[in-house]
């Protein structure tokens, strides 16, 4: 049993009839609710709630502060590598881009770190594109390796690995695994993922399942909103973490909300998703999801962030690089894509103290495994 069985009792176009013939009573009714479902969730990101944005952002930032308290986690990502062996029509770093190509030696490695280490991060994400023959496994153990003296937390968004693999990493210490399902439409998806391994809608969908049950201690979930209909791509991701809730209960689960963002050579987003969808998107899957930890990154505007982080956000990235070695020695035209939100870590850290909050370098350490 995986998530594909559930996933292929649903129809794309029956769950968007439902979002969109959602009506204010049953929005009522939903937010009234002590304990909420999947259905409650269709109910919270409908049209039919936005008169209720403000409310949903009470109930959202009061469950927020009970489960986590007033903490903002800070993370950095560090980029290891920009070869991909995939086209991804809105990546910059798909494979028909014409861009220079890195991967980061062990030396380059230790520079980054000096660098993200002396602006006080202790939680870092590595990410890579998917190029088996440069960044595999191997590769991800020796990193890793390196540099685990330096972070309590090393959260890795890599490419799709086998069982096997997530537990030899599970074994090193990682504690989060990340991956995007980018669309959960089956027919867009592959228009969007015409080559390599990525096009496979199957294997990607599958993915969390293999790092359930490779015991990694925390799976963040996510669809690139901006490819199809946000509320439904949405919700089949609530389907899928909540799949995976009662399948892998002692896992942790985290999602963000990524934006389709400018980057070289990359496609328009085909379904503008304003402000305030995001706000009532956040905000429904706090109301729905009290557990969840919530992502808010640097793709977002600074005006976005100085509120949402108040309305039910738990971790977020600042003073950000998207290209391998951006940390120091600031090569921009490598980037994956535009940081929208490009203040330092230092400001998003006093931002978090001057409203009451306390930014969180620490949250986990390895004794406790
Ligand atoms: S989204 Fe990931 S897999 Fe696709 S081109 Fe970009 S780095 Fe490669």
């Amino acid at each position: 049993m995986s998530f594909i069985q559930i996933y292929e009792q649903y129809d794309w176009e029956e769950i968007k009839n439902t979002i969109y013939e959602t009506t204010s009573k049953q929005v009522e009714q939903s937010l009234a609710k002590n304990k909420k479902t999947l259905t409650d969730f269709i109910h919270l990101i409908s049209p039919a709630a936005m008169p209720y944005l403000e409310e949903m952002a009470q109930q959202s930032q009061q469950l927020t502060q009970k489960r986590f308290g007033k903490t903002i986690s800070l993370y950095a990502p560090m980029y290891l590598s920009n070869e991909c062996n995939n086209i991804c029509t809105y990546c910059g770093f798909s494979l028909d881009n014409n861009i220079r190509r890195k991967t980061l030696s062990p030396k380059e490695i230790e520079q980054e770190v000096k660098v993200i280490k002396a602006q006080g991060y202790d939680h870092i994400l590595l990410v890579t594109g998917e190029a088996n023959h440069v960044v595999n496994i191997n590769y991800f153990k020796q990193s890793i390796e390196q540099i685990q003296q330096s972070f309590s937390t090393i959260s890795i968004e890599v490419q799709p690995l086998k069982q096997d693999e997530y537990e030899q990493l599970a074994d090193l210490g990682v504690y989060a695994v990340l991956v995007y399902q980018e669309t959960y439409h089956k027919e867009v998806y592959k228009q969007y993922h015409p080559k390599g391994k990525k096009s496979n809608f199957e294997y990607r969908l599958d993915t969390p399942d293999r790092i359930g049950r490779a015991g990694i201690h925390k799976i963040g979930l996510g669809v690139l909103l901006g490819l199809e209909d946000w509320r439904v791509d949405s919700f089949f991701n609530a389907l899928h973490i909540d799949y995976l809730q009662k399948t892998y209960w002692q896992t942790k689960y985290s999602v963000s909300f990524p934006r389709l963002r400018p980057a070289e050579g990359v496609i328009e987003p085909n379904f503008i998703m304003e402000d305030r969808d995001l706000i009532q998107l956040l905000c429904a899957y706090r109301i729905w999801n009290e557990d969840l930890e919530i992502s808010i990154s640097t793709r977002e505007s600074e005006i976005l962030r100085n509120n949402v982080f108040k309305l039910g956000a738990t971790t977020m990235s600042a003073g950000s690089k998207t290209n391998p070695g951006g940390y120091s020695v600031a090569e921009d035209s490598l980037e994956q894509f535009e940081i929208c939100d490009t203040r330092s870590t230092s400001e998003i850290y006093h931002l978090i103290k001057e409203a009451g909050y306390d930014p969180v370098w620490k949250d986990w350490d390895k004794a406790y495994q």
